[in-house]
């Protein structure tokens, strides 16, 4: 077993041998006596696996990380309730986001319609824009989108503007949802750019931090 701490900071652990079937896709063949060699393959192995399903094995070794593509998103969904957590202490309805590049994060906001007094201050807008300026491109490939609760009608639009890939959210807006629950912006074959879209992320924890705020605010007789 092998153990190696990605970029993202997670302990990953391995077993020992490798599918011969990421050989090919990663850059350059490890003399497997040399563990030295073996440990610098992981983090594009790693990549290969979550990207290319293994098929059957082909050849005598087998590569089998213990990380899931769920996990991950669990843990880059973590990033967008602490950014949705700032919102609540703020007083703003609690939505978080993050856009992550390569294992790392390139923009983070969380709603600001109210300090602000800007309606397009969304999460999603504010992580988008943040995003962009970083890669110095308005094309946001390779990119995944994490929020806490399903964008909305503009924030949906931004997201196929900007290309992103994949998007991956909390928990669902019955009222106001644009990616499944009243619309299908991200999904929608008329439009030039389509998201491949993942829900119900830590749900519980989304969905339970904008209750908490709504009880919080009807306690005060604001909202
Ligand atoms: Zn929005």
């Amino acid at each position: 077993m092998i153990s190696y701490r990605t970029r993202m900071g997670r302990q990953v652990r391995f077993q020992c041998i490798l599918f011969a079937w990421c050989l090919p896709q990663v850059s350059h063949v490890p003399d497997f006596e040399d563990s030295d060699d073996l440990e610098s393959l992981i983090p594009d192995a790693v990549r290969c696996y979550l990207e290319n399903p293994p098929p059957l094995t082909i050849g005598t070794l087998m590569f089998e990380p213990t990380i899931t593509l769920q996990q991950i998103h669990e843990y880059w969904m973590m990033h967008a309730i602490d950014q949705a957590q700032r919102a609540f202490e703020q007083d703003e309805v609690p939505v978080g986001a993050v856009v992550v590049h390569e294992d790392r994060v390139i923009g983070e906001g969380y709603n600001q319609r109210e300090s602000l007094n800007d309606p397009t201050a969304h999460a999603e807008m504010i992580a988008i824009t943040q995003a962009a300026e970083e890669l110095k491109s308005w094309r946001l490939l390779n990119c995944t989108l994490y929020v806490t609760l399903e964008p909305c009608p503009m924030c949906a639009g931004a997201i196929v503007q900007s290309r992103i890939p994949r998007l991956v959210y909390g928990t669902m807006d019955p009222k106001g949802g644009a990616c499944n629950s009243l619309y299908q912006i991200t999904d929608d074959a008329r439009l030039n750019h389509r998201v491949n879209v993942t829900a119900d992320v830590h749900q519980l924890e989304c969905q339970t931090l904008l209750k908490e705020f709504f009880a919080i605010q009807r306690a005060k007789g604001k909202k």
